[in-house]
C-alpha cells in the first residue's frame, strides 16, 4: 500500500518509471501492455484508477507491472506477498514464476517463509544479523541445513498437518453463539459507490471449556468483526450469545452489566504495537485492570510480577515502557494483561501474524501451554491454516461473513466439505513438495 503514491493514477505512476529509464517506445501502449502482462482486468481503464481503489493483490500486481515496465534483467522482490492472503499470495507467486519462465527475468526474492522459498527458489541464502550464515541449492539447504540458525528457523516453520487430537470426548460448554449478523456501511473499492458489507451473516459457534476453536478465513471474511462482537466491542444486528450454558444473552445486556463478561472474555489483538498505551509502563497497563477489580496496590503489583513471569518476561519489565520491547515481547505483555482478569476465554485475533516465524513459534508455544495449564478456552483467529492446525482441534472456516464449514482440523485438511476450504488448503506454500504446485483458478476479490 505504501509503495504506490496514493494521489497519482496508476497509469501515470508506471509512465514515470518508463521516463526514468528513457523508454524508447510509446509509453501509453507500454503501460497497457504491462498491466495486461500482470493479468490485471481491463488494463485500458485501469490506467485512470488510484491505488486505493484496488485490492492488496491488485496493488501488488501494479508494483510488479512497474518493475517489469522497462524490461529489467532482474527483479528484487522484498517480501512481496507477506501482507497478502494465502490465495492472493499463491497468485502473485505464480505470476512471478511465470515472468521468470517466460521472460527469463532473474528473481531476487526476500522472504521469511520457507514454504515460499520451497515453491520459488533455485538457490537460497540465509541471513542473520547482516551475515549470510548459509548458502546453497534449495534442496540441500532445506533438507540438510548445516547452520544451526537455519535449522532453528526450519524447525519453527509450522507444518500443514493436524496435531494429535487433545481430547476425544466433548468439552463442557462455555460459549455458544447463534446466528450472529452484522452489516457495515462502507465505501466501494474499484469505481466505488457506497455499499453495505455483511461482515457477519448468521454465524453460529460453540467453544467448550478449555477448548481451542480456530477461526480461519482470508482478510475481510469477518473474523475481527466476530471477535469484537463476542467481546461486546461491536453490537450485532441479530443473534445471541451465552456463557456457561446459561440462558442469558449477554450480547443484549446494557453496558453497565457487561463487566463480568468483559472479564471472562479477553481479547488479544494482532498488532502488539498499537494495543499497549505507550505512555503507561508495562506494570501500569497490567495493574490498571487489577485495581479496577478492587485489588490493593500491593496485591496488584505482586500479581503483575507473577504474570510477567508466567509469560516468561523479567519482572523488571514492569517499570519499562512498551517502546523498549520487541513485537514478540509486547505480545507477551498483552497476554499477561489479558490473563490478569482470570478469563475463561481468550479471543486471539491473529496474535502472531505480525511476528517473525521464530518469534511466532514462541508465542504459539506460550499460548498453548497457558491454555493447558489454566484450562483456558481459546477462539484462535488466523488467516494461516498452518497456524490453525498447530493450535486447534476444530476449525470454523469463514468467507464473506459466512460460515463455510465447521469441522475437525483433520477433516479440513484432508477431506473438506467445501471447495473453498480445499482451495485454501491448496494455496498454502508447502515445505514437502517441490515448487510445482498447480494453482487453482481463483477469482481475486
Ligand atoms: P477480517 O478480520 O476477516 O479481515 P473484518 O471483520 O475486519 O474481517 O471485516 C469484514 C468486513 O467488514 C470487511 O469488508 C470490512 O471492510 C468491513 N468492516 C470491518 N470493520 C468495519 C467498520 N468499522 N466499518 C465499516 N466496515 C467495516
Ligand atoms: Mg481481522
Amino acid at each position: 500500500m505504501s509503495s504506490l503514491n496514493p494521489l497519482e493514477r496508476i497509469g501515470k505512476q508506471i509512465r514515470e518509471v518508463l521516463e526514468l529509464h528513457a523508454w524508447a517506445g510509446d509509453p501509453r501502449r507500454r503501460v497497457v501492455e504491462v498491466l495486461r502482462d500482470v493479468h490485471l482486468p481491463c488494463p485500458e481503464s485501469l490506467v485512470d484508477v488510484f491505488p486505493w481503489q484496488l485490492s492488496g493483490g491488485q496493488r501488488q500486481r501494479v508494483m510488479i507491472a512497474m518493475a517489469i515496465a522497462s524490461e529489467p534483467a532482474m527483479i528484487v522482490a522484498d517480501e512481496p506477498t507477506s501482507a497478502l492472503d494465502v490465495t492472493t499470495q499463491a497468485q502473485i507467486l505464480a505470476l512471478l514464476r511465470e515472468l521468470r519462465q517466460r521472460r527469463g527475468i532473474a528473481l531476487f526474492l526476500i522472504t521469511h517463509d520457507f514454504g515460499v522459498v520451497n515453491e520459488m527458489a533455485d538457490r537460497v541464502a540465509v541471513m542473520r544479523n547482516g551475515v549470510v550464515v548459509e548458502e546453497g541449492a534449495k534442496r540441500d539447504v532445506l533438507a540438510r541445513a548445516r547452520d544451526p540458525y537455519t535449522r532453528r528457523l526450519l524447525g519453527a516453520v509450522p507444518e500443514l498437518r493436524a496435531r494429535t487430537i487433545r481430547r476425544a470426548e466433548p468439552y463442557p460448554p462455555l460459549l455458544r453463539a447463534d446466528h450472529l449478523t452484522k452489516t457495515w456501511r462502507t465505501r466501494g473499492r474499484l469505481f466505488g459507490r457506497g455499499r453495505e458489507v455483511k461482515a457477519l451473516d448468521s454465524v453460529s459457534l460453540e467453544v467448550g471449556q478449555g477448548e481451542t476453536l480456530a477461526v480461519v478465513g482470508e482478510s475481510g471474511s469477518g473474523k475481527s468483526t466476530l471477535a469484537r462482537a463476542l467481546c461486546c466491542l461491536t453490537r450485532v444486528d441479530h443473534g445471541r450469545a451465552d456463557l456457561h450454558g446459561t440462558a442469558t444473552d449477554y450480547l443484549s445486556l446494557p453496558a453497565r452489566s457487561l463487566q463480568p463478561v468483559r472479564r471472562a472474555i479477553q481479547l488479544v489483538f494482532q498488532d502488539p504495537y498499537s494495543s499497549l498505551n505507550p505512555r503507561r509502563t508495562v506494570g501500569q497497563s497490567i495493574e490498571i485492570g487489577l485495581r479496577a477489580n478492587g485489588e490493593s496496590a500491593a496485591a496488584a503489583r505482586a500479581r503483575t510480577v507473577e504474570l510477567l513471569a508466567r509469560v516468561q518476561l523479567d519482572p523488571a519489565a514492569a517499570d519499562r515502557y512498551p517502546n523498549e520491547f520487541s513485537g514478540g515481547q509486547r505480545q507477551r505483555i498483552v497476554i499477561a494483561r489479558a490473563l490478569a482478569m482470570r478469563p475463561k476465554l481468550l479471543v486471539a485475533d491473529e496474535p502472531v501474524s505480525a511476528l517473525d516465524v521464530s518469534v511466532q513459534a514462541e508465542i504459539l508455544d506460550l499460548l498453548d501451554s497457558l491454555q493447558q495449564e489454566e484450562g483456558l478456552a481459546m477462539l484462535f483467529i488466523t488467516h494461516d491454516l498452518r497456524v490453525a492446525a498447530r493450535m486447534a482441534d476444530r476449525a470454523l472456516v469463514m468467507r464473506g461473513g459466512m460460515m463455510v464449514e465447521t469441522s475437525s482440523m483433520e477433516r479440513v485438511l484432508a477431506d473438506p466439505e467445501h471447495e473453498y476450504t480445499a482451495s485454501l488448503v491448496r494455496a498454502v506454500p508447502r515445505m514437502t513438495e517441490a515448487g510445482s504446485v498447480e494453482m487453482p483458478a481463483l477469482i481475486e476479490r
